[in-house]
């Protein structure tokens, strides 16, 4: 089938770079409509641009996932332009290792409100457009990035391995709510992708094992990755692939 994803409605956090805009562009071609969500304007006017000049059907929304009142006026916009989304990539994230020692709470914060509160603020205002879709008879799919990191025991990324873990469980136990109302509820938890991610660690020690894994290792593409949100999304209706480990082959 050309456009597998034809018909479905579909949002996706941070999708101004990395994971998120590759995803976008990967549903789109599949077919569906997709609402691009993040802070930078730009870089989503951008990639509306280069889904529509390729066939797809794309919206841009600014959004500060921080914010509830913001995600909330997303949510609806997406229910005004398209209809309610049936499929939700839950993605925005940041990752900012360091020292616990260090006591940066500013940047334990930052990862708490964007990985886990903001995921929770997205959860919050799409739950009701996935349900009743679901009800419509609808696919239906929520996809929350993880991580590696929520398993893996990893020096110095205490705090964002964390809130990767709760991603996890919490998609473990949605899925078991939410699936006996017809919802898909997964989780990707890909090893080292080539983003911008990695542009905002501060603390030296990460950034000198970042440089040293990329000497040895082929990342993964941002591109990989949205090929198992694709993959999942287009699985028959009765099938939900709870989770998705995805690592470059080289990392251990
Ligand atoms: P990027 O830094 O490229 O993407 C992060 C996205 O989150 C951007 O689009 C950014 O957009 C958005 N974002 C950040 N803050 C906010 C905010 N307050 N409100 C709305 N959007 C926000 O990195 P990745 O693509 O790698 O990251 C995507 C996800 O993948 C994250 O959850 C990350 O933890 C996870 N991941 C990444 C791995 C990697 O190695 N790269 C490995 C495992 C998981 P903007 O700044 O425009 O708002």
């Amino acid at each position: 089938q050309d456009k597998p994803l034809a018909g479905r409605i579909a949002v996706v956090t941070g999708a101004s770079s990395g994971i998120g805009a590759a995803s976008a562009k990967l549903l789109a071609q599949k077919g569906a409509k997709v609402a691009v969500l993040a802070r930078r304007k730009d870089k989503l006017a951008q990639l509306v641009e280069e889904i529509s000049a390729a066939g797809g059907t794309a919206i841009a929304i600014e959004v500060d996932v921080t914010d509830q009142e913001s995600v909330d006026k997303a949510a609806a916009k997406v229910v005004t332009t398209f209809g309610r989304a049936d499929l939700v990539f839950n993605n925005a994230g940041v990752m900012l290792p360091g020292a616990i020692e260090e006591r940066k709470l500013e940047e334990w914060d930052s990862q708490i409100d964007l990985n886990v509160t903001g995921l929770m603020r997205v959860i919050h205002a799409f739950i009701p457009q996935l349900t009743q879709a679901a009800a419509e008879g609808a696919t239906v799919d929520l996809i929350n990035t993880s991580s590696i990191a929520g398993q893996y025991i990893y020096p110095y990324f205490a705090v964002y391995s964390a809130t990767k873990a709760y991603v996890s469980h919490l998609t473990r136990h949605m899925r078991v709510e939410l699936g006996a109302k017809n919802v898909r509820v997964s989780m990707i938890e890909p090893g080292i992708v080539a983003t911008e991610l990695q542009g905002h660690v501060t603390f030296q020690g990460a950034k000198d094992w970042l440089a040293n894994a990329k000497e040895t290792i082929e990342f993964l593409q941002p591109e990989d990755v949205a090929q198992v949100v694709g993959f999942l999304a287009g699985l028959p209706k009765h099938v939900n692939l709870q989770q998705v480990v995805v690592m470059p082959t080289k990392q251990g």
